[in-house]
């Protein structure tokens, strides 16, 4: 049987220029390393606002919570949406605008609360009347928009089921916010990240217009639509451009809303920073388990505790390239540390050149978003992942 030659669109990835640029910056340093390049997310940022103009862009934080990351988009005039206190004070450490924060997760310490509101955060995420008499004690006036549960069906990341809440009783919450002094604002859903079916938003879009039709009936008069993240990054499982998002939703609020085309906040995580991210890693063993076994074991020097923690299940697959030629031959990847569930892929078999071995490198593209930040801190000794910006 004639072997096929190992072979990676690297061009769907990286430029010559820019990947020449990753390999002299990487050379020296000690792997693995995650490296980001900020004016990608620059750019990214700016298509964002071309493709969707009617939308104001709260950046979700937990994606690549760098400073440096941070203040690129600070410069673009972006708003952010924090889910803790730590990051609220990162943001206003470095500069950003309590107007310009939202509080957007649904499950707060009521401490944690006040402590937004003293900073002057007024913008607030709900899901709950637990959570609501809480807004409305210690957030007196805020506004707040409520959260909608959705399926995730189609995401590579469902985030759905733990946020949100049935419109039935988002209805309710609307009615009684408004009692309880504060400012029933608008309505946000998620739905799931990576979300590769734009239907979704028809989906959540419709559960929004019923109820601000409802609650309009009671005299409520919502404003605002948060859509969310799940908008794509490129990873090797297909997904359309940000264009064909941008285009679809709009149909889709314009067929639900018409003239009175409510406010619209999203808050992309992944789609901002995934692409602007490489990862450098080191082949650190290859081996074969039997005589007979058909794929050979590659060991990385980062697996799931080290940053690559989405590849739970296999969810999200990294584009992941060598610069070595050979056959291709297909491998199980797995990370370095003793705990058997630090393999990487092994359903999804990944090509690899025949001639891999002990010591070369490979690139782990789109891995700008939930790496370094969902890095374990010391697990076996491991060090956190090293990140740099460029
Ligand atoms: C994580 C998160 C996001 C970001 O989602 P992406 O799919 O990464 O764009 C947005 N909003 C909320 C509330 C989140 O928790």
């Amino acid at each position: 049987m004639k072997k096929e030659k190992y072979g990676f669109p690297l061009d769907d990835y990286i430029s010559a220029r820019d990947f020449k640029k990753i390999k002299n910056f990487s050379r020296d340093k000690e792997t693995p390393l995650l490296i980001v390049d900020l004016e990608k997310i620059g750019n990214m940022y700016d298509q964002i606002i071309e493709y969707m103009p009617f939308v104001k862009v709260h950046y979700a934080v937990k994606a690549n919570p760098m400073d440096e990351v941070i203040s690129t988009l600070r410069d673009r005039g972006s708003s952010f949406d924090a889910a803790t206190i730590y990051e609220v004070d990162q943001l206003l450490k470095l500069g950003v605008g309590p107007e310009r924060i939202s509080y957007g997760n649904t499950i707060k310490k009521e401490k944690d609360i006040a402590y937004a509101y003293e900073k002057g955060i007024r913008l607030f995420a709900t899901d709950s009347e637990s959570d609501l008499r809480k807004l409305a004690k210690n957030a007196p006036g805020s506004k707040v928009f409520f959260r909608v549960l959705t399926e995730s069906d189609g995401a590579d990341w469902p985030l759905s089921r733990k946020f949100g809440a049935h419109p039935d009783i988002i209805y309710k919450l609307i009615l009684k916010s408004h009692s309880l002094g504060l400012e029933p604002y608008g309505l946000s859903f998620h739905v799931g990240s990576q979300q590769r079916d734009i239907g979704q938003w028809d989906n959540a879009l419709s559960k929004c217009k019923y109820l601000f039709t409802a609650v309009a009936e009671k005299g409520v008069k919502l404003k605002m639509i948060n859509l969310g993240g799940g908008f794509p990054a490129k990873y090797l499982s297909p997904a359309n451009e940000i264009e064909t998002y941008a285009r679809e939703i709009y149909r889709f609020i314009h067929e639900d809303f018409g003239d009175e085309f409510p406010e619209i906040i999203i808050e992309p995580g992944r789609s901002l920073t995934a692409d602007a991210g490489i990862i450098v890693s080191e082949v650190v063993m290859v081996s074969k388990k039997a005589r007979l076994n058909q794929y050979r074991w590659v060991y990385l020097d980062i697996g799931k505790f080290g940053g690559l923690i989405e590849t739970l299940d296999e969810c999200i697959k990294y584009p992941i390239y060598c610069e070595k030629k050979g056959y291709a031959e297909e491998v199980i990847l797995a990370g370095p540390t003793c705990d058997s569930m630090d393999i990487l892929y092994e359903d999804h078999k990944y090509t690899f050149p025949h001639t891999l071995k002990e010591g070369n490198r490979v690139y782990i593209f789109t891995t700008g978003a939930y790496t370094q930040s969902y890095c374990s801190v010391a697990f076996n000794g491991f060090p956190p992942l090293k990140a740099y910006v460029i």
